[in-house]
Parts: C-alpha cells; structure tokens; sequence
C-alpha cells in the first residue's frame, strides 16, 4: 500500500526588538547569565507586566507580509506549568483570541509544483528561561533567566504540506521572510527560530487525516527533512505491523538518526490557559496596522517577480537570488554597474555563490566587492577576456580581494584579439599538423574543432574563439583550391 504525508509545522520566531514583552529588559543574546533580568520578567508578586508596542507592530507586520487578517482585539492568556526555567509558573501567551489569523504563504519545493500553504494562526508569547546541563558538573543543571519574558511569535501552518520538501521549503520562506521583514535574526544555533513538525499519514486516496505525532528538537533545515523522513518510515511500519500510531511527543536525536517518545496524548500537558488577569486584551490600532504596512520591505515574492521582469532571469534564478535581502541586493549591485543581468545572475550565482558555500561565507562577509564582480562581468562583454579565462581571473579576486582589472594585467590574461596575431598561429598549427589537414581535405569536418583546440592551447586560451574558428575554416578551405 502506497502512504502519504500529512504535515503541519509550529515555527517560533523570537522578535528583534531591544527589550523584552513585557520589561525593559535587554534581549541581547550572549550576555552573562541572569545579568539581564528584573521582577517582572522574574515573576515576583505584585509585579506588573506592560506590553512592548514593538513587539506588536512586529507580529502585524508579519501578519501582513502572509496576508493574514488582523484581529482588532486578541486576548492574552496563561498558560500553567512549572518548569524550572519558568520562575512565574505560567506563560503568557495567547489562546484563544491570537492577533492574527487566516494567512498564507507561496512555496517552491525543490521536487513538485509551487503551492500555497494556509496559515491558521500568529500569536504573540514570551519566551522560557534556559537550562544548561553542560559545565556546572555531574548532574547539575544551571538556570539562565535572561532569555525568559523575550517576544516570540508563534505562526502554526494548516496541515497542507505533502512532503518533506515541501515542509523544508515552507520553512524556508518562513525563514526568508522574517529576515526580510527584519524581525528576527533567523539564527537557528541560537534558537531564535525554532520549528515542531506535526507528522501524520494515510493510504494515498484516502480523505481522512492519520493520527500525528509532534516532532521536537528540530534545529537546522536539515534536521527538519530527516525528522520527518524518519517519522514516515516509522509511522508505516507500525501500520505495516498491524498496529496503531500514538498521539504523543517525540524528539528528534541527530546523532542516532531517529525519533524518541517523550510523552503520550494521557501525559499530555493540561495548561488550564485563562485571560490574564494583568493584561487589558490588545487593541491593534488602524494607526499601528497602518505603520506596520508602510514599514514592509518589498517581499521575496513581489522581487523574485520584478527580478524576472526587469532582468530577464528565469523563475529558478530569481528564487534563488531573492532568498534573502542581502543577495538581491549584492546582485542588484552587480546590475547597477551596467553588467549584463543574465551573466551577472550566472556569475554571481554560480561562481560567487559556489566559492562562499564552500568556505561558509555569508554573502554579506564576500571577498569579492559587487562592484568589482560587475566589472569582471563586463569585461567578459567587452571581449577584454572569454569566459573561461574568467574563471582564472576570478580565483586571485577571491582570494586577494583585487579587482578583475589588476589581475587581467598582472597575470597578462588580455584576450588576443588581433587577427594577425590569430592567424600566424593559426598557419603554425595548418603548417604542423599535415595529417590533419589531408583529412580535413578528405571530407573529415570534425577535425576543424582539433585545429581550434591546438592554436587556443598554443595561446594559453587566450585567443577569442570565434575568431580563431573562423580563421582556421577560411584556412583550410583555401587549400581545397
Ligand atoms: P496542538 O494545540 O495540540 O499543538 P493544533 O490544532 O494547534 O494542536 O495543531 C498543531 C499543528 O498540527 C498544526 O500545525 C496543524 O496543522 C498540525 N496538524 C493537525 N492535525 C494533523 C494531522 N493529522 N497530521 C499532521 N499534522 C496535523
Ligand atoms: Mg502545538
Ligand atoms: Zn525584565
């Protein structure tokens, strides 16, 4: 029996805002433990939480950017548990009433056809405290309360996804998006963007959604395909074997490769959320929605469209440029030179993009300038050098940071493009190689390509190819008589 995925995914993203949710607090990441707390955020009786505008016009923005409906008045609401890194016993969060609803995003997986995904809600939370079991000994473990009362937003996906790719590429858009949007970093090492993937299937055909298992500790896009892959396989096997798939909580385990159970749908947290009582529910303004929608950035979507029209690049190119702010910017950079848009897109894609994957360089740290690209990039059109000396004169930038100009100079890489030049090597090589010629004479028009191959070899593939064609056609041809 054939089974499909069903795949709904819960991302949290913390807010780049300079204070907590509901402090003064700084959020500043790295700082010494507990240096960056007071008694609110510490939960103190008598306390009282006061809301970070920020932090709101950040979730509406987010809102906006998914096409998501703004609710004019959400609730904030507890949600009890203890937990050691929860010094008030209690989460502030929203249930019921969350600040935005109904959204959408636009995917692209790498297999399958581009889709929407629905957004069911967006809520705003504060973030834990963190427990660090590592360099305070055998057994024990540490608090860090810094962290606790940061802003997050929660956005939970509809179970729309089908596949792990399309899961992966939903995440990142997501991802893509809140940089965009600049509110927050996408720093998945340092968690401030984390994602649970509910993971259920069925027998291809069948209506009926499968009972899911929710899938924790998933840190890294990579982690996220592997998870669910592996949840899959153990999912239809259970089936397989007669039995029956569990609602609980698993973790994901990198280094085994697989997924634990961590708690049954029974053990299953009973929060017994209630308005908070501290709180006034959130009333989101028109002035606040409408500072938010003249804040947005123009969105990956709306560039990836203006990238295919204004430059002519195909749909794949423009996705990938448009990935982030930075790039399309940098490659943006590259165009403003007056480089040609298509082998500026190449360049920078392929060359560019290759050399900084492989030493995990982002492409704001690159080596090589847009400015600097683009001239190398125009001086392919300007025939100063062919394409594949390019390549050449490429390496040395990267690695010296020098622009294209002194390195086509210093290692004496000018295409030869004068023709007399051309055709003395040119009768050098007829001159050489006579076996050749006699069958070039006997109908044998492959052989062209081996006189082109020896005066470019001749030349240190610095003569322009067309030409040299072209002269060792006319050459030979001569000789017919
Ligand atoms: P909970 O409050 O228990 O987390 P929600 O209703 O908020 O439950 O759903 C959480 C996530 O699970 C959502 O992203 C949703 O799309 C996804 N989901 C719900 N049902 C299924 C299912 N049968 N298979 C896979 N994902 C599901
Ligand atoms: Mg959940
Ligand atoms: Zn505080």
């Amino acid at each position: 029996m054939e089974f499909e995925p069903v795949i709904g995914l819960e991302v949290h993203a913390q807010l780049a805002t300079s204070s907590k949710l509901f402090c003064g607090c700084s959020t500043r990441y790295g700082a010494e433990a507990n240096t960056q707390t007071c008694p609110v955020c510490l939960g103190m009786p008598g306390s009282l939480p006061v809301l970070n505008r920020e932090a709101v016009r950040m979730a509406v923005m987010m809102g906006q950017a998914v096409e998501a409906e703004v609710r004019g008045r959400s609730v904030f609401a507890r949600k009890n548990y203890f937990y050691p890194d929860l010094p008030k016993g209690y989460q502030i969060s929203q249930y019921e009433l969350p600040v935005i609803e109904h959204g959408r995003l636009r995917i692209e997986p790498d297999e399958g056809a581009p889709k929407l995904i629905g957004i069911t809600r967006i809520h705003m939370e504060e973030d834990a405290g963190k427990s660090l079991h590592e360099g305070f000994g055998e057994g024990v473990t540490a608090i860090d309360l810094n962290r606790t009362g940061t802003p997050l937003i929660e956005i939970v996906s509809e179970p729309d996804m089908r596949s792990p790719a399309e899961a992966v590429a939903y995440l990142k858009k997501l991802h893509s998006m809140v940089r965009y949007l600049e509110i927050c970093d996408g720093n998945m090492q340092e968690g401030s963007f984390r994602c649970d993937a509910n993971v259920s299937i069925r027998p291809a055909g069948r209506e009926e959604f499968g009972t899911r298992t929710e899938l924790k500790n998933l840190n890294s896009f990579r982690n996220v395909e592997r998870a669910i892959h592996y949840e899959m396989a153990r999912q239809q096997e259970v089936i397989e074997d007669g039995g029956h798939v569990f609602q609980e909580t698993r973790l994901w385990d990198a280094d085994a490769g697989h997924t634990r159970s961590m708690r049954s749908k029974e053990e299953a947290n009973d929060y017994r959320y209630f308005p908070d009582p501290d709180l006034l529910p959130l009333e989101v303004s028109e002035t606040l929605v409408d500072e938010a929608r003249s804040s947005l950035p123009e969105l990956p979507d709306a560039k990836r469209e203006r990238f295919m029209e204004a430059y002519g690049l195909k749909d794949y190119d423009a996705s990938v440029l448009t990935t982030s702010r930075e790039l399309a910017d940098y490659y943006e950079r590259v165009v403003a030179t007056g480089a040609d848009p298509k082998l500026a897109a190449n360049w920078t894609m392929v060359e560019l993009l290759g050399a900084l994957n492989k030493d995990g360089t982002e492409i704001t740290e690159s080596p090589i300038s847009a400015e600097d690209l683009g001239r190398l990039v125009q001086r392919i059109e300007d025939e100063t050098i062919s394409g594949k000396i390019a390549k050449q004169v490429f390496e040395p930038m990267y690695a010296e940071g020098a622009d294209p100009d002194t390195i086509i100079e210093r290692e004496g890489l000018k295409q030869i493009t004068d023709t007399s030049a051309i055709e003395a090597t040119v009768e050098e090589v007829i001159a050489e190689n006579e076996a050749q010629v006699q069958q070039y004479l006997d109908g044998k028009e492959k052989v062209l390509g081996y006189f082109v191959g020896q005066v470019m070899k001749k030349t240190g593939g610095k003569a322009n190819p067309q030409q040299v064609n072209q002269v060792v056609k006319e050459r030979l041809d001569a000789k017919k008589g």
